[in-house]
């Protein structure tokens, strides 16, 4: 799945040279030139990635990291800084509130490509299309392929985002709520049995090859991936 990168940048020629990098690199791009349209486009639907930066018009880029910082539903968005200071002690305040990465500019795009990868595979792995192989399922986002040995097995959209993002957070018990936000979208209104619905969905399809096991149900706490 394309990681969707919110870009803050208020130089068209920055945010254009950005927009038209991380298009190529297969992101969905979305641009907001201020914090505050930044925050209306956070509002409508979390992004996977935020790229931030550092001197906006109106709010600074530090204090919307802040802002997004501050509050539950964006506390874990990963944000990258980009800025034309270079000093020490900024870097370690851009850090300090709590971004995940920082960007110098002038930048190159590959690098900044590169480390965009490298945040998302850190905190959003979802988001990444690397492959992964875990208890013998082989779950490939690029060719949109899962394969239980030399067996393919065929899921549906939902399911194959559900099992995607349980097999790149497994072990962890993830509560119908948290899987609707991750998989479903943050602000989609559906209801918390619709995920026992594809959850069951999952299992059926996985049952020929005996990997449904992996789905495990964790009583009034949700579901794991768990290959013990
Ligand atoms: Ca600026």
């Amino acid at each position: 799945m394309p990681a969707t990168i919110l870009v803050v940048e208020d130089e068209p020629a920055i945010q254009s040279l950005i927009e038209v990098n991380l298009r190529r690199a297969g992101h969905v791009v979305q641009l907001a030139a201020d914090a505050e349209a930044a925050r209306r486009l956070v509002l409508d639907a979390l992004p996977d990635l935020v790229l931030l930066d550092w001197m906006l018009p109106g709010m600074s880029g530090v204090d919307f990291a802040r802002l997004l910082r501050s509050e539950a539903r964006t506390r874990s968005l990963p944000i990258i800084m980009l800025t034309a200071r270079a000093e020490e002690r900024d870097k370690i305040e851009a850090l300090d509130l709590g971004a995940d990465d920082y960007v110098t500019k002038p930048f190159s795009p590959r690098e900044l490509v590169a480390r965009i990868k490298a945040v998302l595979r850190r905190h959003a792995p979802q988001a990444t299309d690397d492959a992964i192989e875990l208890g013998g399922l082989r779950l490939d986002p690029a060719t949109h392929r899962i394969t239980a040995g030399s067996t393919e097995v065929n899921l549906g959209p939902t399911e194959f985002r559900l099992l995607h993002f349980l097999m790149t957070h497994p072990e962890r018990v993830h509560a119908r709520s948290q899987l609707l936000d991750q998989v479903w979208g943050d602000h989609v209104f559906v209801e918390e049995r619709t995920v026992d619905v594809h959850i069951r969905r999952l299992r059926a399809a996985l049952e020929a090859s005996g990997h449904d096991a992996l789905i495990q149900t964790v009583r009034g706490s949700g579901y794991r991936f768990s290959t013990t």
